[in-house]
């Protein structure tokens, strides 16, 4: 299939920026019912194309079946099944109340798609992350350009394939590329700007954003929090932990990126994890169909030396970190005893390392989430409300989910996203409509009003009807 990146087009950029552009009004007076019929085809075609979806993510990094399906497929026709039976109520012009001083009138919020759009997206789900935020798009009446990863080239030339299938390059293209192509799509004029990935580059998007005062969804990432109290259930925790921080080889921007255990739990918890993840992977991860790599070699090295150097801080390991860099592979591994300057505690790990930290009072693990930046996603494992109430209450993060992690990202009813460092902005249903759309606000004057009666010349009985305004309406 696609082995190298292609370079930048600028030209074929243009033309394609140039082209919706001038095809934007048409695309926006689209009905409700159009767009249902244009999202249920996107659904139709990531079906027959399911297939060459799952051999593309073996082929960029040995994504299983099973996890193609469940983190790939499903989170797109899921999206789109809320998107179609709900489009109709978004759509439509949302009545407001008017405030008595202006009887006589009506308002309402009309959503009007914001333009022309564009979509930056990451490799860890090449095909969701790039198709979940065009659903939004097209449900909201915009024209989408997409710039999927270059680490996932064969799982780019699917998602242009399907792209090309349903769309008119008027309306939804895809350009592949890497940072380049990115930096000229930067340069156009776009009405709003979707990106997903790394906080760092979040920065030089937002910065490009400002030049044309795009408005800007930024999905981020970040260091993700779990606590297990004193309280929790430790089959379940280390269970769900465990599938939650290695599928995908631990690279999802909301695994469990370190556990704060109650130092009463710290050995059993372990012990579970452990046996979690030889039931999962078997005792040699390495030869389990359902164990992934990581993406690259450049992503390889990262994780390693956030391992090595932590491991020279001070910290150890408690299970796997054996590695193989001829084939990106490491082991699943459990890490005690990091120090807090230690890159471990430091950085976003992204990779298949666990480190577990114990704690002997729940405000020494609310301090050290407080000493950070505010995460994509927290989760608590407990069964005290009182503790539940707690960790709610006194700290902050995009999303939370209490006895799991990560499956707040497959309730449409949520809104996902971050919060400052790990994200600006919310996405998925009713969110990521309203998320590439203009909040119109449309006022109607019916009757006569009494504003009518305060133009100038100002006189003594004007000056008294505005003091009555003020005081009672
Ligand atoms: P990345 O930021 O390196 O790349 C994402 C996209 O940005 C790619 O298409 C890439 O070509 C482009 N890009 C990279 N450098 C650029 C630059 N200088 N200028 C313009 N564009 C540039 O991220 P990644 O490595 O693909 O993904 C990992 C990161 O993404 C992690 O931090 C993770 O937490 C985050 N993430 C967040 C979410 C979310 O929903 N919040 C989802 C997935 C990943």
């Amino acid at each position: 299939m696609v082995d190298t990146v292609p370079a930048v087009d600028t030209k074929k950029i243009h033309r394609l920026f140039e082209a919706q552009r001038a095809n934007q009004y048409k695309v926006a007076e689209s009905s409700a019912g159009d767009r249902i019929r244009k999202l249920q085809k996107l659904s139709d075609a990531v079906m027959k194309y399911r297939p060459e979806i799952r051999e593309a993510l073996w082929q960029d990094y040995r994504r299983p079946a099973a996890e193609a399906d469940l983190g790939e497929i499903y989170p797109v026709t899921s999206k789109i099944k809320h998107a179609k039976s709900h489009l109709r109520r978004w759509m439509a012009p949302q009545r407001v109340a008017t405030p008595l001083a202006f009887v006589g009138s009506s308002s309402w919020v009309q959503y009007e798609p914001k333009g022309v759009c564009l979509v930056i997206s990451p490799w860890n789900y090449p095909i969701q992350l790039a198709l979940g935020p065009l659903i939004s798009a097209v449900a909201a009446g915009n024209t989408v350009i997409i710039k999927p990863s270059e680490s996932t080239p064969h799982s780019a030339a699917v998602l242009r394939k399907i792209v090309e299938e349903v769309f008119d390059e008027n309306e939804v293209a895809v350009v592949e590329g890497a940072v380049d192509t990115a930096t000229a799509l930067l340069e156009l004029p776009f009405n709003h700007i979707f990106f997903t990935g790394a906080p760092e580059v979040g920065k030089i998007v937002m910065a490009a954003a400002a030049k044309n005062l795009a408005s800007v969804t930024l999905e981020l990432g970040g260091k993700s929090p779990t606590i297990v109290d004193e309280t929790a259930d430790l089959g379940i925790a280390s269970s769900r932990i465990a599938w939650a921080k290695f599928s995908n080889n631990g690279q999802i921007c909301i695994a469990p990126d370190y556990v704060l255990v109650h130092e009463s739990k710290m050995e059993a918890f372990i012990d579970a994890v452990k046996s979690r993840i030889r039931e999962f992977y078997g005792e040699k991860a390495a030869e389990s169909a359902s164990y992934m790599r990581i993406i690259n070699a450049r992503h390889f090295q990262r994780v390693k030396s956030y391992l090595e150097d932590s491991i020279n801080a001070g910290a150890t390991v408690v299970y796997g970190g054996r590695s193989d860099p001829g084939d990106n592979f490491m082991e699943p591994t459990v890490v005690t005893g990091m120090p807090m300057d230690s890159p471990l505690m430091q950085q976003e790990i992204f990779g298949p390392v666990l480190p577990v930290v114990p704690y002997r009072d729940l405000q020494e693990a609310i301090d050290l989430i407080r000493s950070k930046e505010k995460p994509l996603g927290l989760y608590i494992y407990s069964k005290s409300t009182r503790n539940i109430e707690r960790i709610l209450r006194s700290t902050r993060a995009g999303g939370t989910c209490i006895n799991h992690n990560a499956v707040h990202f497959f309730n449409p009813n949520l809104p996902f996203g971050g919060s400052n460092n790990s994200g600006i902005g919310k996405s998925h249903g009713k969110f990521g409509f309203v998320a590439f759309s203009n909040a119109r606000a449309v006022y109607k004057q019916i009757l006569p009003t009494a504003l009518d009666k305060l133009t100038p010349p100002y006189n003594n009985l004007k000056m008294k009807l505005i003091d009555l305004t003020i005081k009672w309406f």
